[in-house]
């Protein structure tokens, strides 16, 4: 079980997070919904403090950090227990696939070389791509960088996977690809807190939905709760929009 707790976090004077609460069970898949700018991804760089909260607290194996707080050791520790699949890749663009991929297991897991380049082959694999491992970002297409990137996350075998609108910056035809990948993932029991806007995938794959509007959790529930009976006029609101 991980337990985040009161995560508050303001921009001059726009309060963005205003003490967010949420439990996710192990292998849940939380996805994130809510109108643009409305924090999703500053809720997720806060939980794997890319972003300072103001106040804010994550339990991961019963150990609690301050997020406000957070440094030296502990923010590696922290790091290492969470992964972060970002919209635009963020692939290191000087390196292959699978220096990409053996990149944190050397630097952030002090592995030797031989060992994560096994694991960095077997993740490459997973996603389909062992092919592709001596290739540069620039020469792969955006499913393919996201597939690596993705790779990079699991082969940390984090305890959270953070997922920001993956699939957003990918041409039509290439989102499908990406969204089998984190599908596969879900499947293999990885517990992950994912924005995005493909709501039939959500509807596929979430086992659970948040909407977030106005620095709180509006709904919370089961896809068939939060689509099909919404509560909340807002979030009433957002699906006749979006539909
Ligand atoms: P979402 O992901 O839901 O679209 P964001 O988390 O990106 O929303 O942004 C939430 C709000 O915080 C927006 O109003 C945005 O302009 C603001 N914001 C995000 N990052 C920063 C930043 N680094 N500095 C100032 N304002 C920011
Ligand atoms: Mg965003």
């Amino acid at each position: 079980m991980i337990e985040i707790k009161n995560i508050s976090k303001t921009f001059k004077n726009n309060k963005v997070l205003d003490g967010i609460d949420l439990t996710i069970n192990q292998g849940d898949v939380v996805a994130i919904i809510g109108p643009s700018g409305t924090g999703k991804s500053t809720f997720l760089r806060c939980v794997d403090r890319l972003e300072k909260p103001e106040t804010g607290t994550i339990t991961i194996d019963g150990e609690t950090q301050d997020l406000a707080h957070i440094h030296g050791k502990d923010l590696t520790e922290l790091r290492k227990k969470t992964g972060m699949v970002f919209q635009n890749f963020n692939l290191f663009s000087k390196k292959t696939a699978l220096q990409n991929v053996m990149e944190g297991l050397i630097v952030v897991k002090k592995m030797k070389k031989e060992e994560a380049e096994r694991i960095a082959r077997e993740q490459l694999k997973n996603v389909g791509l062992l092919d592709h491992a001596n290739h540069y970002p620039r020469h792969m297409s955006g499913g393919q960088q996201q597939r690596v990137a993705i790779a990079r996350a699991l082969a940390m075998e984090p305890k959270l996977l953070l997922l920001d609108e993956p699939t957003s910056a990918l041409d039509p035809e290439l989102v499908g690809e990406v969204l089998d990948t984190i599908k596969k993932a879900a499947n293999e029991g990885y517990t992950m807190l994912l924005v995005s806007h493909e709501m039939s995938f959500v509807r596929n794959v979430a086992t659970r939905v948040i909407f977030l509007d106005g620095g709180k959790i509006l709904e919370d529930g089961t896809p068939r709760e939060v689509f099909g009976n919404p509560k909340n006029e807002r979030v009433k609101e957002f699906f006749t929009k979006i539909n």
